[in-house]
């Protein structure tokens, strides 16, 4: 297929969203915000690198490639518009295959009512889909990680370490049994961003929020640094699923605290609203869990305190703990 009806093919025929003012066709795409604060972020996945056809199929790489863009949307707050992708193809993948990556990201952007206005296309040597999305949010009511302040509740949606459980089956180094292996599969290959969750915070003054991309003791750093506050999370509270809380603490642990790439989100907010965070969770099904708190930092640089069986370690960015009597 040449380039101009491979286009063609992608190209909607109607846009959900009225304020596309050009779509695909011209040398760039036009829209209109109307007092409006634009929210936008990119993405790349890369054969051999994010994914590999022996753990996903064509339609779970676009997919996944938009899915990640859109929890980056539900982590400003914002609610999901456009997408662009910009997609190198190399020669081993056939037409019907590049047609299933379309399939995927066409799937979830009709769930969200978002518009592919526009991308580009080259030959390489292996797959690369980047997408980049757009979004929108009333005037700053964008949710940034620097908004934490001590007092606050932390909370995480959804249940965490499930992709990482996902991906070790799927690479053959550990075995569940069939409902399990599905479940954990679906978690890994077809995230679900929490986008209603974050849209029905919308009435709440200040929200810290973070997505769970590299896992929660990344994410936990990034907020303790961005908002100069210690975070104190309780190992015990963090949401697992069933089959997961069954397993040996070695293999489950470091999935939970960083696997990642499960795409929930973590956040904080006022005590006062932590019953208003608990509506959100039930407006819009999703499972919220108050996990810790956060608290003024003595130091100059800021910590995430991790308690387990009443013991207290630092929890670094990389998932590792590490006792301190001192604190
Ligand atoms: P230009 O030479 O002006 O960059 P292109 O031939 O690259 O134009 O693209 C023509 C139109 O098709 C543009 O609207 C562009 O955004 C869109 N487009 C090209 N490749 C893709 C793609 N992979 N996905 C979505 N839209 C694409
Ligand atoms: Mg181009």
């Amino acid at each position: 297929m040449d380039e101009f009806s491979f286009i063609d093919s992608i190209k909607q025929d109607v846009y959900y969203q009225p304020s596309v003012l050009k779509g695909i066709g011209d040398d760039a795409a036009v829209f209109r915000a109307n007092n409006q604060d634009i929210i936008t972020a990119v993405d790349t996945m890369v054969e051999g690198v994010h994914f590999s056809r022996e753990t996903m199929d064509p339609l779970h790489v676009g997919y996944r490639a938009l899915a990640v863009n859109i929890s980056d949307l539900a982590a400003m707050g914002a609610v999901p518009a456009f997408f662009m992708v910009s997609i190198v193809i190399p020669d081993d993948w056939s037409a019907a295959e590049i047609d299933e990556v379309y399939s995927g990201m066409k799937q979830l952007a009709k769930e969200y009512r978002m518009d592919l206005i526009g991308g580009d296309t080259v030959s390489g040597k292996e797959l690369v889909v980047s997408v980049t999305v757009f979004g929108l949010v009333p005037p700053d009511k964008s949710r940034y990680r620097s908004s934490a302040q001590p007092g606050d509740v932390l909370f995480v949606t959804g249940t965490l370490g499930d992709a990482q459980a996902g991906l070790e089956y799927l690479l053959g180094k550990h075995h569940f049994y069939d409902e399990a292996a599905a479940y954990f599969i679906g978690r890994h290959r077809q995230p679900n961003p929490r986008v209603s969750f974050a849209l029905q915070l919308q009435a709440l003054e200040r929200v810290a929020l973070n997505d769970v991309s590299d896992g929660i003791a990344s994410e936990a750093n990034e907020i303790a640094a961005a908002s100069h506050v210690d975070l104190h999370i309780i190992y015990e509270d963090l949401p697992k699923v069933e089959y997961l809380g069954k397993l040996e603490k070695e293999t489950c642990k470091p999935w939970v605290l960083s696997g990642g790439e499960d795409f929930e989100l973590l956040g904080s907010v006022p005590e006062k609203d932590w019953a208003a965070v608990q509506q959100a969770a039930e407006a819009s099904a999703t499972r919220v869990t108050k996990i810790g708190w956060v608290l003024e930092t003595n130091d100059t640089e800021p910590f995430v305190y991790l308690y387990e069986e009443n013991k207290k370690s630092l929890l670094m960015k990389s998932g590792y703990t590490h006792l301190r009597q001192d604190r």
